[in-house]
């Protein structure tokens, strides 16, 4: 594969659309039927999650907060946002991912004796082609699908989207996890289709800081075989 083209990107999103699709959505759902490697994953993804859920509630209330879920996957993250009362937009770059997202939104909310509150809305749409502006924003191990020359401008990109709020998780690029890549343990079998980028932390926060925000939150997931760096950042001058 060469670096990193609108081709890569047209891969990713086949990636996601098929095998990628079927792969994922059972690492972030719930049968029992997946191997010891997905599931080690899905377990280090939902402490992830948990971690967010934590950061945007802690202050109180999400009912009427707008969240924008960049690349929300199933929508692990979105779909408990919005049982809160969040208003959220989440958005992926695979269509069965969103379309799964919203299916589970649908399951789960009557589920909820608390019943519906705001309804997501689930779209079709790369990063690069969100707009508006939201309270929150939320890019959720993603990043892993950017090459390093890329982060910088859609770490700033996200940035220009949100008002208070914008929380990042990436593989950090440390010297074990490049140990780890080179062996082949990082990002096994299947998911080989796409390539996995590590992001230096140094230079997520240099674009958070070109960007005009700071970092005011720090965690670290991992596991054996999951890494997540997590930041949260809120514009420099507040
Ligand atoms: N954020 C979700 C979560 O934490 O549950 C999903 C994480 S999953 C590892 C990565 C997701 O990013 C996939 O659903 C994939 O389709 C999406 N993705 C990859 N490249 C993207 C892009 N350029 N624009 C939007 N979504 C993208």
């Amino acid at each position: 594969t060469t670096s990193a083209g609108g081709d890569e990107k047209e891969a990713v999103k086949g990636y996601f659309n098929s095998v990628g699709f079927e792969r994922w959505n059972k690492i972030y759902g719930t049968t029992d039927e997946i191997s010891s490697v997905q599931m080690d994953i899905r377990k280090g993804h939902a402490v992830t999650v948990d971690k967010v859920l934590r950061w945007i509630t802690e202050d109180g209330s999400v009912k009427g907060v707008s969240v924008c879920d960049a690349g929300c996957g199933t929508g692990s993250l979105s779909i408990p946002l919005a049982l809160q009362g969040a208003e959220v937009y989440g958005s992926d770059i695979s269509s069965a991912m969103a379309d799964e997202a919203a299916r589970r939104y649908e399951e789960q909310s009557k589920a909820e004796i608390s019943g519906r509150q705001a309804t997501p809305r689930f779209e079709a749409k790369d990063l690069e082609s969100l707009t508006g502006s939201y309270h929150t924003v939320c890019c959720i191990d993603v990043l892993i699908h950017y090459p390093p020359e890329k982060m910088a401008a859609m770490v700033k990109h996200l940035a220009s989207l949100a008002g208070d709020r914008l929380i990042l998780s990436f593989a950090p690029s440390t010297p074990a996890l490049l140990l780890l890549k080179r062996i082949g343990e990082f990002f096994p079998k299947g998911s080989k289709a796409t390539r996995a980028y590590l992001h230096k932390e140094e230079a997520v926060e240099a674009a958070l800081r070109e960007a005009g925000w700071k970092v005011t939150k720090r965690e670290m997931t991992s596991t054996r075989f999951y890494y997540s760096r997590l930041l949260q950042a809120a514009p420099a001058t507040s």
